[in-house]
């Protein structure tokens, strides 16, 4: 696969840019050969709630994982087929888990850049990925950038995926190593949804005391989604309380 490369623009959410993607295009299914396809925590539960399999079994069988290097959180990414480095949720026909398919393929061709600049304001911008082999940035169809992240369903993967990045941010600037005990509550919370229900449903006093009302929990309890917002905030609360942006 080729190298990708950043258009030199920088768009915002009213910038239109102009791009289409569709079965039948000469370049289809190309895009999904030999990724580096990383699954944030809410990429990974939906992509596993659409195979219907559980935390251990999705990993075992479709993922591999490790520690990142700077952040020291687990990364958890997409297995590629040996035989041909194909994705493997790709079909003849396209992706087998398009309704669930992660943010990262949703936003192609364009990539997201979050943060806050210098005089401490949130900023959020949109860079045009090329890459020689998509044929899609020859079709004239002009579109907006918020057109597109509400075209492609990205609007509940950028609620997950902020909140997550917030966790990333201070996982950077701690100065400490994170405990096993630390590491196993990050993971469970992230990715580990069976393991920390078990764990919600025993601390229950000390999850009010760090703020959650008994509706909190008690819809985190009841709905996956609810407790994957619970995990994460609770880690903000908690373990990265003093590191946040
Ligand atoms: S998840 Fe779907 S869209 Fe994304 S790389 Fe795999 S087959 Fe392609
Ligand atoms: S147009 Fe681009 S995104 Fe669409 S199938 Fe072709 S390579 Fe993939």
């Amino acid at each position: 696969m080729d190298q990708p490369v950043f258009d030199h623009r920088k768009l915002g959410l009213d910038d239109v840019f102009e791009f289409a993607c569709f079965p039948g295009i000469s370049c289809y299914n190309l895009c999904c050969y030999d990724v580096n396809l990383v699954l944030s925590p809410y990429d990974f539960l939906r992509v596993r709630k659409a195979l219907g399999l559980s935390s251990r079994e999705f990993i075992e069988k479709f993922a591999e994982l490790h520690l990142g290097d700077v952040t020291q959180l687990p990364v958890v990414s997409v297995k590629m087929q040996e035989h041909d480095f194909a994705c493997p949720f790709l079909r003849p026909e396209g992706c087998s888990i398009y309704q669930d398919r992660p943010a990262s393929c949703r936003t192609y061709p364009l990539a997201r850049f979050t943060g806050k600049d210098e005089e401490g304001k949130p900023f959020e911008i949109y860079r045009i990925i090329r890459e020689t082999h998509c044929r899609g940035h020859f079709e004239k169809r002009p579109i907006t950038v918020r057109d597109w992240i509400k075209e492609q369903g990205l609007e509940p993967y950028h609620f997950f995926n902020d909140l997550f990045g917030e966790i990333v941010f201070a996982c950077q600037h701690m100065d400490r190593p994170l405990s096993a005990d630390e590491l196993d509550l990050i993971y469970n919370a992230c990715y580990g949804l069976e393991a920390f229900r078990e764990f919600v449903e025993k601390n229950k006093a000390y999850l009010e005391k760090v703020g959650f009302s008994a509706d909190d929990i008690s819809k985190a309890l009841a709905e996956e989604e609810e407790l994957l917002k619970l995990g994460l905030e609770f880690l903000k609360r908690t373990i990265f309380r003093d590191h946040l942006p």
